[in-house]
């Protein structure tokens, strides 16, 4: 078997078309664009290019984009502050702050901050209260991403066995309660996991958010199986190479030959991220308004 990639880059750009058109009425009907405000404490690399593509595609969806960059050095008073200036503002809809935080600040604190209606990305502990118990509230975006894709390939996941490898609060934990959501039976692995390629073995859904390069094999993967395949892993260069490759947490060659569909890294989930972000601050924009969305537009 030769599994069908899918294709997450292609999925997300027509979100984000979506997203730039409803955006568009939106602002007609508010008097004023939806708002994202994305903060930046410090000058980490990786941060810098996720803050500024996050910037660029805000504009590109219609939406006003809002970059606030402190120095490392920023004392926690002072981005309480920011926060909270954020909070009143009207032209804000959605706020990010870009972690991991220098160290010194403390980001659960930071998070508790942000009002979990401007949340966007679904990390305050009352948005992940109200997805455990089935509350309207925001999802932190990479799963409800890997949801989308999901049910976009399978339609109805009732009755399906779905393993997720990785119990982290921002990945692990919500994608395992949106299966659950979802009526699959849902197992939750981790490093503790006692024999993982058993458990692997029999599941129809298989979501891996570990961090380690290639860990799952493709004789893991029962015939037929959906992977979607969260982890993004930088390899060692080869020789002569400025850069090694990316790969995911998933085996993509061997599993290919096991699995029915299967995202790829590069170009599977990580495109989902920031297209559902862009989905979910207009959300927050037609709530603070209490301007009713129209009708399945997202
Ligand atoms: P964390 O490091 O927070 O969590 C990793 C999880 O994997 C933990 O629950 C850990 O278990 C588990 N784990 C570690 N080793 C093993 C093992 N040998 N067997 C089984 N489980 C194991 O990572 P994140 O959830 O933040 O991210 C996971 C991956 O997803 C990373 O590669 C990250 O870069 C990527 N990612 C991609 C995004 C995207 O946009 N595509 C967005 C967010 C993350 P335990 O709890 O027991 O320690």
């Amino acid at each position: 078997m030769t599994a069908q990639i899918i294709d997450g880059k292609a999925f997300a750009e027509r979100l984000r078309d979506k997203v730039g058109t409803v955006a568009a009425d939106f602002a007609k009907r508010a008097g004023r664009k939806a708002g994202l405000a994305v903060v930046l404490v410090g000058a980490d690399a990786a941060s810098e290019v996720y803050v500024r593509s996050k910037g660029r595609a805000t504009l590109v969806a219609n939406m006003a984009s809002f970059e606030h960059r402190l120095p490392a050095d920023t004392a926690q008073g002072d981005l309480l502050a920011l926060v909270e200036r954020l909070n009143a503002d009207p032209a804000v809809d959605g706020i990010l702050v870009q972690l991991p935080l220098p160290q010194g600040l403390d980001e659960q604190t930071i998070i508790s901050a942000i009002s979990p209606d401007k949340d966007v990305d679904g990390f305050h502990v009352t948005n992940a209260g109200r997805l455990a118990v089935g509350q309207e509230g925001f999802v932190p975006c990479t799963p409800l991403g890997c949801m989308m894709l999901l049910t976009d390939r399978l339609g109805d996941l009732s009755s399906l066995n779905a393993v997720v490898i990785g119990r982290s609060n921002i990945v692990g934990k919500p994608m395992a309660q949106l299966l659950l959501d979802a009526n699959a039976t849902v197992t939750i692995a981790h490093s503790r996991t006692k024999d993982l390629a058993d458990v692997v073995r029999r599941a129809d859904i298989v979501v891996a958010a570990v961090g380690r390069p290639e860990m799952v094999r493709g004789d893991w993967i029962k015939p037929g199986a959906t992977i979607i395949d969260v982890g993004i892993n930088r390899l060692p260069p080869e020789e002569g190479a400025e850069k090694g490759r990316l790969v995911g947490d998933v085996a993509f060659t061997e599993a290919s030959e096991h699995a029915g569909a299967i995202t790829p890294v590069p170009g599977g989930v990580g495109p989902m991220t920031i297209a559902v972000l862009l989905r979910n601050t207009l959300v927050a924009a037609y709530r603070n308004e209490g301007i009713a969305l129209p009708d399945g537009a997202l």
